[in-house]
């Protein structure tokens, strides 16, 4: 019997960098020190040097990364901020969580991101902030949007959980707002074995905040100067992190080389819509998403799984058509872009060192069902 390919394989790495991963493990162990700590502190240091950007500071997921980074700069009840509908939960949870007020704008069809046109016209003297997402590892119009923001005097903040690494016009996304946040959950291009995050500033005050938040408001004697939270990175998977930083360019190139196999092999084939780059990009595929034509996505999902080929849905539904925001008050027809993309997408195995001759396997497939 064939094996399956799975949408992700991650023990695969694990077991091409055991013995390194395991002498990590063990010098954090023997350090005494499992929580921020001098793993922490250097793996701040290194990703500022890598992502060029003044300040780091490593928190317990990308979720807190966006709460910590709103937080920091003074969203709070009755403020607007605009983001997409279609993105992973947590980046609008974070804004109705402080009680300020998710303002959705519909995307762009060809690069699942925000639509920037549609941003401008929603602006108002309510807006705080604008919460970008570079969604599947594509940089949104982010130089375009950030001349927005700076022009209306507003905020950016940019979800970068699915795209570190990723550039518009050479610089990396993350370091055009005035905080980039990250996510190292173990499916993201760059990650660990368990939760962890990281907020982005070149703000002295942002930064400042931003680390007392994470530690309950606490700068130093355990003295609580405002309200935060317990959003410590711990030491073990700062540790792996750093192993893993200096992977991230080969391991970003290849996912880039796989997606272009994919790009080849399913030109032209039937009712498959590939993804495209927008100019001056360097998309890094932490999803190689698909659109699917003519309501036939589930199909070709249930087709491949049949050949024992794993694939996934992000996302089924926008966040405007959900239950916990339906107090927003939105409705079916509100965002016809997402609402028509999310129908489509479907996102097909890749990573980093995924086997070429698994996605030559996956592509072989999807032109047998078209044809069939
Ligand atoms: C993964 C992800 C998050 C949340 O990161 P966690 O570490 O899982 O909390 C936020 N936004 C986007 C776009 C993501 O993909």
């Amino acid at each position: 019997m064939e094996k399956r390919i799975p949408f992700v394989d991650l023990v695969s790495n694990y077991k091409k960098y055991r013995r390194e991963i395991l002498r990590t493990i063990d010098e954090v162990f023997l350090s005494g020190k499992f929580i921020l700590g001098p793993f922490v502190w250097k793996f701040e240091e290194e990703v500022c040097k890598f992502l060029g950007s003044s300040y780091a500071i490593g928190v317990n997921s990308g979720t807190d990364a966006l709460r910590i980074a709103l937080r920091a700069i003074g969203i709070s009840n009755n403020d607007e901020v605009i983001t997409t509908p279609y993105t992973f939960v947590s980046t609008a949870e974070v804004i109705s969580e402080l009680g300020a007020k998710p303002v959705f704008v519909d995307i762009d069809e060809d690069s699942f991101n925000i639509n920037i046109t549609k941003v401008k016209e929603k602006i108002n003297e309510r807006t705080k902030a604008v919460i970008a997402v570079h969604l599947f590892g594509l940089p949104c119009e982010i130089e375009e949007l950030s001349n927005i923001c700076k022009q209306k005097k507003i905020y950016l903040i940019e979800d970068a959980a699915q795209s570190f690494g990723a550039m518009f016009n050479k610089k990396f996304v993350g370091t055009f707002g005035d905080v980039g946040c990250f996510s190292f959950y173990p499916t993201k291009n760059l990650f660990t074995y368990g939760d962890g995050g990281l907020i982005i500033t070149n703000g002295p005050v942002v930064d400042k905040k931003c680390r007392m938040l994470r530690n309950h408001g606490i700068e130093t004697n355990y003295n609580s100067e405002f309200l935060g939270y317990n959003s410590r990175l711990d030491s073990i998977h700062a540790a792996i992190l750093l192993k893993f930083l200096p992977f991230l360019p080969r391991w970003n190139k290849r996912r880039r080389y796989l997606a272009n196999i994919y790009i080849e092999n399913l030109e032209n084939v039937s009712y498959i819509k590939l993804p495209e780059e927008i100019p001056n990009s360097y998309h890094i595929y932490n999803q190689f998403t698909i659109r699917v034509k003519e309501g036939k996505r589930d199909s070709l999902k249930n087709y491949l799984e049949n050949k024992k080929i794993s694939s996934f849905i992000y996302y089924p539904k926008p966040l405007h058509l959900m239950k916990a925001f339906s107090y927003l008050g939105y409705k079916e027809g509100d965002f016809p872009i997402a609402e028509k993309v999310s129908k489509e997408a479907l996102s097909l195995p890749l990573w980093h060192n995924m086997p070429k001759s698994m996605i030559l396997k996956v592509c072989e497939e999807i032109k047998n069902w078209a044809h069939s």
